[in-house]
């Protein structure tokens, strides 16, 4: 196995996600002959810091940098020819599956013509992976035979080891090759600025279209995540109805959480929302009708007015 960890920078600091890809470099490694270790991949801008904390790690044997003014907004259409040069000496390549990996990722596939394997959830060997399809109804066991195996990885799956972090390894600066005829340029980035990151949450509070208002959602929702110091979650309909911006969407066509506790809040529980939390490992619902679909997956279901009760539950924190 030769390992290929692709990864960026999140607030001043490295994707967290890493140290979960870090654990399923050992998932694949444990069960082969194959060594514990992999090459990291980081692509970003002012990434001095940054490279030294991750080249600490005992399971990283290498860490590849490509730093540029350019790559402060990462476009992937501008990137992915270089690395899908970088990724061919590896065995197994693997990125968190976010925004930033299921860009990246399927463009180095096209231009490789290889298979990739999405959003593995379990490891059983090198060679066969395990992932959701149909809204997350099925728990598919996937094989390739693929020469360089394209991982995007569900990180909240993989609970993140002790690793010991007393190393140095090397760095290889590596050149930005800008493609001279790139069509694709950045504008603006429009993100809130987020305390608590949705996908890698231990609580993650959502609110549903019964909150009624952007209003109600910020009195509401947002209240209760802050004092929980939770991530803002959102149904599709609060998404849509303008309650949350599209980043905050959980579910099928939004983002995949697995924290701690979930609390949803005037959420049906529609398919495709359960598709993007049911692997959380504590649910709270809070619902007016006791026969939402949503109570089948809660762990505690509060059947009564949200606006009765989260501000009680506010008040209570
Ligand atoms: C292809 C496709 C992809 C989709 N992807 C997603 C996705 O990624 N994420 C997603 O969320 N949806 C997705 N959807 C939409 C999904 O089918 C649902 O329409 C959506 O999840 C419903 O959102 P909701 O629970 O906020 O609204 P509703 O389904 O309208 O539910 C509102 C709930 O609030 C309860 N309620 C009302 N008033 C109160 C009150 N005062 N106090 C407490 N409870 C109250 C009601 O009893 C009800 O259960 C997708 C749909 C399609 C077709």
């Amino acid at each position: 196995m030769k390992a290929l960890v692709i990864t960026n920078k999140i607030n001043n600091k490295f994707n967290p996600s890493l140290l979960n890809l870090f654990t399923v470099i050992k998932k694949i490694a444990g069960n082969s002959n194959y060594e514990a270790k992999t090459d990291v991949l980081v692509i970003g801008y002012e990434l001095n810091n940054i490279v030294a904390d991750i080249a600490k790690y005992q399971v990283v044997n290498k860490v590849l940098v490509i730093d540029n003014p350019a790559l402060d907004h990462i476009l992937a259409e501008n990137i992915a020819h270089q690395i899908a040069k970088i990724v061919g000496n590896y065995t197994h390549v693997l990125i968190n599956a976010d925004s930033f990996g299921k860009n990246l990722l399927p463009r180095i596939a096209g231009i490789l013509e290889l298979g990739q394997i999405s959003e593995i959830v379990s490891v059983v060997s090198p060679n066969i992976f395990k992932k959701f399809t149909y809204a997350g109804n099925i728990l598919s066991e996937i094989e390739s035979f693929e020469d360089i195996k394209l991982l995007t990885v569900r990180s909240n799956n993989f609970e993140q080891d002790e690793i010991l972090a007393n190393q140095s390894c090397e760095i290889v600066h590596l050149e930005y090759t800008n493609p001279v005829s790139s069509k694709i340029k950045f504008i603006s980035r429009n993100v809130e600025d987020k305390l608590v990151n949705l996908d890698s949450a231990k609580i993650v509070v959502t609110g549903g279209i019964s909150l009624e208002s952007k209003e109600n959602f910020d009195n509401i929702i947002r209240q209760l995540a802050n004092k929980l110091n939770a991530a803002v979650g959102a149904s599709r309909a609060a998404v849509e109805a303008g309650f949350a911006p599209n980043d905050c969407q959980v579910g099928q066509t939004g983002t995949t959480v697995a924290p701690d506790v979930y609390f949803a809040i005037g959420i049906s529980g529609a398919v495709q929302h359960i598709a993007g939390m049911k692997d959380s490992k504590t649910v709270i619902a809070i619902n007016t009708d006791s026969t939402a679909p949503i109570f089948e997956y809660a762990d505690y279901g509060l059947i009564g007015d949200l606006f009765d009760i989260v501000p009680k539950l506010i008040q209570k924190i």
